[in-house]
């Protein structure tokens, strides 16, 4: 199984592609999450992504998709996978059609529905963990102990670019850049749409849902 999370920011798109993986039995990948692993190595890569991440636009086509491409190859990703983050322009999707041309392409496209006031709210109260990025909500799904990752020990910090003067810009190169991806996938006959306001246990049986 081959499927793709599309949602806004602040969608979910990251706690429900952990649990779709595990459902599934398949391996998974964030770009956001191999950008900023990059960034914390002090890679060229992650100085360069860098560079457009704190501006809230998006890190250009051709680097990502060598990242995700490169990432796609190795033969773990062979029995399937979840994309989280990729592709987010129509460039990004047809390249990906490309390299999974072989393959019939992706299986699914999972659209996550949040309207712009519910993302900007869930993204006020984000927090993920430095080390492995695992993401916490300060009231919704907080950690058991305050600025603590429950699962590896890491730091639990608020991401630089979901201050509320970066993610107005990335809100609106959502719907500018990412909305026509939804579209795409929609005239593939691949898409199914989910309502992403609901809670964690809602929104993740009406993805199981979708995929059954
Ligand atoms: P995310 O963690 O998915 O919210 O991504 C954080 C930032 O990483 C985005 O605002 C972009 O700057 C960059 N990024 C992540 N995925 C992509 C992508 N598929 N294409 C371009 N830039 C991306």
């Amino acid at each position: 199984m081959k499927v793709i999370l599309l949602g806004p920011p602040g969608a979910g798109k990251g706690t429900q592609a952990a649990r779709i993986a595990d459902k599934l039995q398949v391996t998974r990948a964030a770009s956001g999450d191999l950008f900023r692993d990059n960034i914390r190595n002090c890679t060229e890569l992650g100085k360069l992504a860098k560079s457009y991440m704190d501006r809230g636009v998006l890190v250009p086509d051709d680097v990502t998709i060598r990242l995700i491409m490169g990432w796609l190859d190795a033969p773990e990703q062979a029995k399937g996978f979840v994309l989280d983050g990729f592709p987010r322009t129509v460039g990004q999707a047809e390249a990906l059609d490309k390299g999974l041309s072989d393959k019939g392409g992706i299986d699914l496209a999972l659209y996550i529905d949040v309207p712009k006031a519910e993302s900007v709210r869930r993204l006020a109260g984000r927090y993920i963990c430095r080390n492995c990025q695992r993401p916490y909500h300060e009231t919704v799904s907080p950690p058991a102990k305050q600025g603590v990752c429950d699962k590896c020990g890491g730091e639990v910090y608020q991401r630089d670019d979901d201050r509320p003067e970066v993610v107005g810009r990335r809100l609106e190169v959502f719907f500018e850049e990412t909305k026509p991806v939804v579209d795409y996938y929609r005239g593939l006959g691949k898409l199914k749409e989910i309502n992403g306001e609901g809670s964690i246990e809602d929104v993740g049986n009406a993805l199981v849902a979708a995929l059954e």
